[in-house]
């Protein structure tokens, strides 16, 4: 049985005209031999009657005091998939293919209890695979599992992409479709960037790098596992013909030009996050105990910090914005000196072709200095060069960035090295 997992987005599944399109993709694959397993988003984007973003605030309007319990925020958040998931199967139904929805409880996700970012623990495919046996499209409530104790979990925002890698991987799936509302993964987020091009092929690092970094298009949690698993997968647009971007394991080589085969660029593409606060504490040298104590009370509090700079009397690190009151408090009740530079934005340039090239940030920070753009704090990995700006910078440095490295071209011109 070759199977295929195609994921719809939620805007790809927002109205009935959509969802037309979405069985023409269903039917496709199933042309090509496929049996498909479809895995669904919510509907919509907030305003609309059943998207993530309306049930949540349902709740918020709903309890005066502000404090819901996770469990229900997860109970119902978890019921927009399945609602899309019943209205998808019954339009495949009504075109002719036998079809049938599925909750991610129904469909064998098991997930271990931590409400609002819960991750699967086990699959067990076997009700699935009867169903697929029997040549019906299964659609899976994605973004959702139950717990061994019968708790529904919700797998955090764009926790349906996860749901469809895990589902391609446990299925054992030739591919996994991402269904969006963008041609394939870009040099940058066209919403920003309108020179943002498409990149054909992609490996899994790399994605990961970018998902990790913002590039919200895909979840970096399913990049991670199709990457274990090695599972093929492709971005694509779900009403345009383009072929979209595949990702798998081998290099992005470009394999064509006057360079050769065994050349590749330098940069990949820039992704962004928004809503982050710089924190600066000031301290003693000698202070280490009390420098351990700070760390150590934020990450109790699940506090996630990031371009963490430590120097003997002073550290520096980033916060989101929804985390920076509790971070503040951690930092009162230490009695230690800070600083709040709140407004600040983080963008990531990734590319494979940095590793072992010397200069790319220096020509970094020559694209911003030269239009004036403030670099704050800056950080890196091996194929990641991250600075931190004020957000008001933002789309001015993501433009500039990516005219700097030639990103706009589609063989990347003179920005390649050896692989
Ligand atoms: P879906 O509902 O299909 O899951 P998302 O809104 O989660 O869609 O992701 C698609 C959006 O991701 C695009 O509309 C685009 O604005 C944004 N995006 C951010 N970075 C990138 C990028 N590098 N390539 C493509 N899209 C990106
Ligand atoms: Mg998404």
């Amino acid at each position: 049985m070759k199977i295929i997992v195609q994921k719809f987005g939620g805007t790809s599944v927002a109205n009935s005209a959509l969802r037309e399109e979405v069985v023409k993709r269903v039917r496709e694959a199933r042309e090509k031999g496929f049996r498909p397993v479809v895995v669904v988003s919510a509907m919509g984007r907030e305003g609309d009657p059943y998207a993530t973003d309306t049930l949540k605030n349902l709740m918020l309007s709903t309890c005066a005091c502000g404090e819901q319990s996770l469990r229900d925020m997860d109970l119902i958040m978890a019921c927009g998939e399945i609602i899309s998931a019943v209205v998808m199967s019954s339009t495949l139904c009504a075109s002719g293919i036998a079809s049938l929805a599925l909750t991610g409880a129904q469909a064998g996700m098991v997930t271990d209890g931590n409400y609002g970012s819960a991750q699967v623990v086990e699959f067990h495919p076997e009700r699935l695979l009867a169903h697929l046996r029997s040549d019906e499209v299964v659609v899976v409530a994605g973004f959702q599992g139950v717990t061994p104790e019968g708790e529904i979990n919700t797998l955090g925002r764009g926790g349906s992409d996860t749901s469809a890698v895990i589902l391609g991987a446990g299925l054992g799936a030739e591919k996994v479709e991402i269904y969006t509302d963008v041609n394939g993964i870009m040099t940058a987020d066209p919403k920003l960037v309108s020179a943002a091009r498409i990149i054909d092929h992609l490996t899994y690092n790399e994605v990961c790098q970018l998902a990790h970094e913002g590039a919200k298009v895909i979840h970096p949690r399913a990049v991670e596992v199709a990457m274990q698993h090695n599972v093929p997968l492709v971005v694509k647009h779900l009403e345009e013909k383009a072929a979209g971007t595949v990702i798998s394991a081998e290099s992005n080589v470009l394999g064509e030009g006057r360079f050769g085969e065994r050349e590749m660029r330098v940069i990949t593409g820039i992704a962004h996050t928004t809503g982050l606060a710089q924190l600066t504490v000031e301290m003693g040298a000698d202070e280490a105990d009390l420098e351990l104590e700070i760390f150590e009370c934020l990450a109790d509090l699940r506090i996630s910090i990031d371009l963490i700079s430590i120097f003997p009397q002073q550290k520096n690190f980033t916060v989101k914005e929804e985390d920076l009151s509790r971070a503040e408090s951690v930092l009162k009740k230490l009695g230690v000196s800070y600083r709040i530079n709140a407004g600040c934005a983080k963008v990531a340039v990734v590319g494979l072709g940095m590793r072992n090239l010397p200069g790319v940030m220096a020509r970094v920070i020559k694209a911003l200095s030269d239009k004036k753009i403030r670099i704050l704090q800056s950080g890196d990995s091996n194929i990641t060069i991250s600075i931190l700006i004020q957000e008001h910078d933002l789309p001015e440095a993501l433009c500039t960035l990516h005219e700097y490295f030639r990103l706009d071209s589609p063989s990347g011109e003179d920005e390649r090295v050896l692989a």
